[in-house]
């Protein structure tokens, strides 16, 4: 099975070009208010460094999420599409003057605050301007989840959050200062998780540092445990929305919350990613000693994922009909590992196929680069094709 797509209008388009498919988009999101809001307490941030893309950010906003950001460029990003300061998050190892500066001027919801150094500036700019920034903390879980190295974020070996060790002693220093008031705790294991035990475990972890808290008579009254839900790349057309229902009932079942706490989420890759797709033209099919080459004109500068992870994405020839082939799908880029895939089957390819590189919507648009001088590619959704 293929998805569907208007392939005529592609084939008057310029290639390669994102595509995106607002109706699954929508559907996401209502399935994510759905689920989310059967549990009290729980709150849904948006994590925006997964594709910012206004026209996507625009139905994120509408469906009533909060923003997760990771730069002022994504503050700034946020708010042009109409996401509320109060409603915003800042997480980052490495948040600069400027970037402090604009979160503070636009009172975001929150810094999730990741060294005792950082705290030190958010509170001396703080009170330069006159403002008391909401700080949480960005507790290093020590929990690996079961994904790629690159996008483990939760072992102590990473460099994100702080440590458990000194959870207590950072807090105090917080009550310590003016222009600080601290709210919570934050968490973020890593991406691209479909194990759930790996978010029991965080809860889990979160349980035990709530009673450290209580002994220690500290209250919180949010807890961030970050996003991370995974998609199914292999079956983008059969399991185009994650399983949320389960993600959230997870927490709901293993986070011991105290009374009105908040529990807040920052999911990315899991709404955008089905819905995106990367359209490309083929170039050349090239017979090679070993192989055949399927020659597209994207490149892993427009889809780095397969490049950098190794991430399997399934790849579909919209044009043919044709006996399937084993194809080593490549890129233009002059760079080795500009593959997409290897000895994948694809219906016979000429050239001037269109092809489709499915979910995509997370991590392809918004990482693309003009390496080669290769221009950005456009990002169009169905509504603009019709
Ligand atoms: C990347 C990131 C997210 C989103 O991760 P997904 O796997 O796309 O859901 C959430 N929170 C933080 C702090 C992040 O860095």
């Amino acid at each position: 099975m293929k998805g569907t797509f208007p392939i005529d209008k592609f084939r008057t388009l310029d290639t390669p070009f994102y595509f995106y498919d607002t109706e699954l988009l929508r559907k996401t999101l209502s399935t994510v208010n759905a689920e989310a809001g059967r549990h009290e307490g729980f709150v849904v941030h948006y994590a925006v460094k997964s594709n910012a893309n206004p026209k996507i950010l625009n139905i994120i906003r509408e469906a009533g999420l909060g923003a997760d950001c990771v730069s002022g460029g994504e503050i700034e990003a946020a708010i042009k599409a109409g996401f509320a300061p109060s409603g915003i998050v800042f997480a980052g190892v490495g948040k600069s003057d400027r970037e402090i500066k604009l979160a503070l001027d636009k009172e975001i919801f929150c810094f999730n605050v990741e060294s005792v150094p950082e705290l030190h500036v958010i509170n001396e700019l703080a009170t330069q301007m006159g403002k008391t920034a909401r700080v949480a903390f960005r507790i290093n879980p020590n929990i690996g989840a079961h994904t790629h190295a690159n996008i483990t974020t939760g072992l102590a070996e990473n460099k994100f959050g702080i440590a458990m060790h000194d959870m207590i002693q950072t807090i105090r220093c917080a009550e310590q200062l003016g222009n600080v008031k601290f709210i919570g705790l934050h968490f973020h294991i890593g991406s691209q998780i479909l194990d759930m035990n790996d978010f029991t475990a965080l809860c889990n972890r979160i349980n035990e540092l709530q009673e450290e808290l209580a002994q220690a008579h500290i209250s919180l009254e949010h807890i961030n445990v970050g996003g991370g839900l995974g998609i199914d790349y292999q079956h983008p057309n059969h399991v185009p929305i994650p399983d949320f229902k389960s993600y959230f009932d997870t927490y709901a079942k293993h986070i011991k919350l105290r009374d009105g706490q908040k529990v807040h989420f920052e999911l990315g890759r899991s709404i955008t990613g089905q819905c995106g797709s990367l359209i490309t033209r083929m170039l050349y099919v090239k017979q090679g000693t070993a192989k055949q080459f399927a020659i597209v004109d994207a490149g892993m500068t427009d889809l780095i994922r397969p490049a950098l992870y190794h991430a399997y994405h399934r790849i579909e020839n919209l044009c043919s009909d044709e006996p399937a082939e084993a194809y080593d799908v490549v890129g233009p880029i002059c760079e080795s590992s500009d593959v997409f895939a290897k000895q994948t089957e694809l219906n016979k390819c000429h050239r001037g196929d269109l092809i489709a590189i499915r979910s995509a919507g997370a991590y392809g648009e918004i990482m693309a680069s003009q390496y080669n001088c290769r221009p950005l590619p456009a990002g169009y959704t169905n509504e603009d094709l019709i």
